[in-house]
């Protein structure tokens, strides 16, 4: 998958993600209001990191470069990671911005496992 593609992906997944999650927070309490900077950050997460799996496991004349940060394996483990109450060990400040990374994340490697080479099992 391109640079260019992942971007596309990243910040659809960061929006719908962070509008999900800002609708549920004003469903719950309406004194709440909708918050355009945890918007702006959720977007700059997807957009700027969303290439972080090639980044670490380049691709750089090799189609097959897709190691263990691009498995099901890892996969999992970033899910498991960000669900339940898992991030509550970060600062409060940190909790949101590790979700949408970790979100985003997940999408690039669900974007990879469409391709030719997919994803490998670990
Ligand atoms: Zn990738």
């Amino acid at each position: 998958m391109k640079a260019k593609e992942n971007k596309i992906i990243g910040v659809s997944v960061a929006v719908v993600y962070n509008v999900a999650k800002q609708t549920s927070r004003l469903a719950k309490d309406p004194e709440a209001s909708f918050s355009l900077w945890e918007l702006i950050q959720d977007v700059g997460i997807g957009y700027f990191l969303t290439s972080l799996p090639d980044w670490i496991e380049p691709s750089i004349n090799n189609p097959r470069h897709r190691k263990f940060f691009h498995s099901l394996t890892f996969f999992v483990l970033t899910t498991y990671g960000i669900t339940g109450n898992r991030l509550e060990r970060l600062p409060k400040e940190l909790r949101g911005p590790a979700k949408t990374l970790g979100i985003t994340y997940l999408a690039h490697l669900g974007a990879d496992s469409t391709t030719k080479f997919s994803l490998s099992v670990i």
